[in-house]
């Protein structure tokens, strides 16, 4: 694992000075559940970072631990140097946001803004000052005297945004922070919480379950499995290269094939599954020789369609019957089957008049090398 790119990094240096740093976080709830197990994690100031995983990875306790809402059994969280295991979430320099924004309905946006700093004993001036600087950050001062039910979903989440910013916090860590939304508000809203964090220059860390909301935000995203980091990476190669099957399929649309190596060149492997398809991968990190199973994967996006059949080699390319053409608007998925397995190829809209009603026809694929990633197990 350690040898591949971006898979789950060694812990972290606590002297390492500035940012957050988990090391060796663990969670053991009473009863047994190891909720997180020896995660090791560094975050740079005014980065992006998404927790990705699927229901009970582990992720939301993650958060909890470094908010201070959860205790953990081992490890330790260092922010800027110090730190916080032992301190209590309201004496952290960090806060969190729930899905639940819970602002209260008779109270002013102004008032809403204003009322964790009245609780840390600021006086009221200071108050109003500050209030108003967070307003301003997320474009509200307008509406600072309007009740909350007076707004809408979008600006009552920047209210709710703007009184966790005016208590100026290092970190600021959203717990699915999109999740109560309607699609079209989740969309405008991801693209306004990324860019007020890069005008706030504010290290962000947010929980998600949503690929897509993770693959549109991040600087870089932490894919999480029963309790363990799967894989640390941006954006890109996570949905290019993810380093795992478990990543592989839980990102979704790529195309796993089982096999056993039947050639290796120096860094050059070809692996064969069951079903005679032979795809060639090149993997620098790669232990196996000849005979040895491996696992490889395809981005159904990068799967090429040839709908004349014809083709020089056997390598990387596999003959189908087509089991259904599924249109989603700006692209086409085709549900494939190659012997007994399962394939998914993605191809533009613009193909759709073509393959329309073809289910149960033959077709061939085809995919480049350079798109075929080496699993590890
Ligand atoms: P979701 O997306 O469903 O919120 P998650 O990835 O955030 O999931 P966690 O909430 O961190 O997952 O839970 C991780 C594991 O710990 C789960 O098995 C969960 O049942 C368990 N767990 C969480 N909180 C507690 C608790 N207070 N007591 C016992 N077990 C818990």
């Amino acid at each position: 694992m350690e040898d591949i790119e971006g898979a789950a990094p060694a812990a972290p240096s606590p002297s390492s000075g500035s940012g957050l740093d988990l090391i060796g976080l663990t969670k053991v709830f009473p009863g047994g559940t190891v909720a997180v197990d020896d995660v090791n994690l560094h975050v740079e100031h005014g980065e992006y970072v998404v927790l990705l995983g699927p229901s009970g990875c582990g992720k939301t306790t993650t958060l909890r631990m470094i908010g201070g809402h959860e205790f953990p059994s081992e490890g330790d969280i260092v922010l800027d140097g110090q730190s916080l295991v032992d301190l209590p979430p309201h004496k952290r320099p960090t806060t969190t946001v729930f899905q639940h924004f819970a602002l209260f309905p008779h109270r002013s946006v102004l008032a809403n803004v204003e009322f964790g700093l009245k609780m840390h004993g600021v006086g009221k001036e200071e108050r109003r000052q500050r209030a108003f600087e967070a307003l301003d950050m997320v474009g509200l001062t307008p509406l600072a005297d309007r009740k909350p039910r007076a707004l809408s979903g979008g600006q009552q989440q920047r209210v709710a945004l703007a009184r966790v910013l005016v208590t100026k916090p290092k970190a600021l860590l959203l717990d699915e922070p999109l999740g109560d939304l309607d699609r079209l508000l989740q969309l405008r809203m991801r693209v306004e919480l990324r860019n007020l964090q890069r005008q706030l220059g504010l290290m962000f860390i947010h929980v998600t379950h949503n690929q897509e909301e993770a693959l549109s935000m991040a600087d870089r995203i932490v894919v999480m499995n029963e309790a363990r980091i799967q894989q640390v990476a941006d954006p890109l190669t996570i949905a290019t290269r993810p380093a795992t099957e478990l990543v592989a399929r839980f990102m979704g649309d790529n195309n796993i094939i089982r096999g056993t190596v039947t050639e290796r060149e120096g860094d050059r492997l070809v692996v064969e599954d069951e079903q005679q398809v032979r795809a060639s991968v090149r993997a620098p990190e790669a232990r196996q020789s000849v005979g040895d199973p491996a696992m490889i994967s395809v981005r159904a996006a990068a799967v090429i369609v040839d709908p004349n059949g014809a083709t020089a080699s056997d390598l990387n390319t596999a003959e189908c019957e087509i089991v259904f053409v599924e249109f989603l608007g700006d692209l086409v998925k085709l549900h494939l089957l190659t012997g007994g397995e399962r394939m998914l190829a993605k191809v533009g809209a613009e193909a759709y008049p073509a393959l329309r009603g073809r289910e149960g026809e033959r077709i061939r694929i085809s995919w480049k090398e350079e798109d075929v990633q080496l699993l590890d197990a």
